[in-house]
């Protein structure tokens, strides 16, 4: 069960300075992180164990290595042969992880093959993101949340994340992976419901991009501007990242406090699906502006840092957040996504119970 803890909690860190490492190094790295953490011991024999984690869009290219998700596929396995590497649909129409096939090939393209890390792929809420078990957590928005079932279905859960900002959220850490990478597809979509977007029709060209890209078909053109219906928006956000002209936008307000609480509960939810043996690593290398589920190939933010692994997603959210910001001698996610503040759902996490802010860093 997901407990508040009274003591620091642990963030094992290994750093590595330098721009982009190679990945020999990098995996060397994350064995000794892993040795040292101990964060794998607890999986026991035949406990089938989730590999979390986000493939990537197809053309990103922040995503976690294949080789690195190796190193810990290999470690898991030597403790169960039921290992294996999962993430959800995802909600957009224009997405290679919209769909299981989709999302299995995209994985695959990415180097996420049985072949490769030695662990097959199951995308864990079924082929178009429909399957989920509701679990019951009684919080300020939610009474139960639908978590991916073949996640809720595991004993063990590893949380793999690529540290990055996010338009919405402000951070893609270790609670995001959990609240909205373990969410259904209705999940995600209760989620993400209270942020509507609006268009600064000054800005509009017109070229209908946002229309096209509108998984929900709410967005029409009228005396030459593009307009959204906000009753039927399901708050994805493709049409703010689709618009060229920057004429779609969400402004600060409490929707986007409310988006990253709904996920905080959402990540509560996840954790106490298996209850609570859940564990984090987080790589803290090509952090970029946006998280994986852009197409892109951005630049990195900061400098490759290293890797932390810690039992609590608060702490490792926190400690990631804060070794990035002492690096960049400022607010780096606020300055790249000032929309938002990255810090609401650490905060939450923590009074609700997720974890615990505090916490102690021990170099390795
Ligand atoms: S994508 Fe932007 S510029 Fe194009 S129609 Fe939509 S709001 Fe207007
Ligand atoms: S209007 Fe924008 S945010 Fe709303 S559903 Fe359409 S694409 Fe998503």
């Amino acid at each position: 069960m997901v407990s508040q803890k009274k003591m620091n909690s642990i963030v094992w860190y290994v750093p590595m300075s330098g721009k982009g490492p190679d990945i020999e190094s990098s995996c060397r790295k994350l064995q000794l992180l892993i040795k040292s953490s101990g964060v794998l011991d607890n999986i026991e024999k035949d406990d089938f164990t989730c590999i979390k984690l986000h493939f990537g869009e197809k053309e990103n290219t922040g995503r976690i290595r294949s080789e690195l998700v190796r190193e810990v596929a290999s470690e898991v396995s030597k403790k169960t042969k039921n290992a294996f590497l999962s993430d959800t649909n995802v909600l957009y129409k224009n997405s290679s992880r919209t769909n299981s096939v989709d999302h299995l090939k995209t994985a695959h393209a990415h180097g996420f093959s049985i072949e490769k890390t030695g662990i097959p792929v199951i995308i864990s809420d079924g082929l178009f993101g429909r399957d989920y078990m509701d679990i019951l957590i009684e919080k300020k928005h939610f009474k139960d949340v639908k978590i991916a079932r073949d996640i809720a279905a595991c004993d063990k859960m590893v949380v793999l994340t690529h540290v990055t900002g996010h338009m919405y959220t402000g951070l893609g850490g270790a609670i995001k992976n959990l609240g909205m990478g373990c969410a259904s597809r209705r999940g995600k979509y209760e989620q993400h419901s209270g942020a509507v977007p609006t268009v600064e029709p000054e800005f509009c060209v017109a070229c209908g991009l946002c229309r096209a890209n509108c998984p929900a078909g709410c967005i029409k053109m009228e005396n030459g501007k593009a307009n959204i219906l906000s009753g039927s928006c399901i708050g994805c956000g493709e049409c703010v990242v689709v618009c060229r002209t920057k004429a779609i936008n969400i402004k600060w307000s409490e929707k986007l406090e409310n988006l990253q609480e709904k996920m905080v509960e959402y990540a509560y939810g996840a954790v106490k699906a298996v209850e609570g043996n859940a564990v984090y690593i987080s790589f803290l290398l090509k952090v970029t502006k946006n998280c994986d589920c852009i197409a892109l190939d951005e630049p990195a933010i900061v400098e490759d840092m290293g890797i932390l692994a810690s039992r609590d997603p608060v702490a490792i959210d926190k400690a990631s957040c804060d070794l990035i910001n002492q690096r960049s001698g400022k607010d780096i996610f606020k300055e790249v996504n000032p929309i938002t503040r990255w810090n609401v759902q650490i905060e939450y996490a923590a009074k609700i119970g997720l974890g615990n802010t505090a916490y102690t860093i021990k170099e390795i």
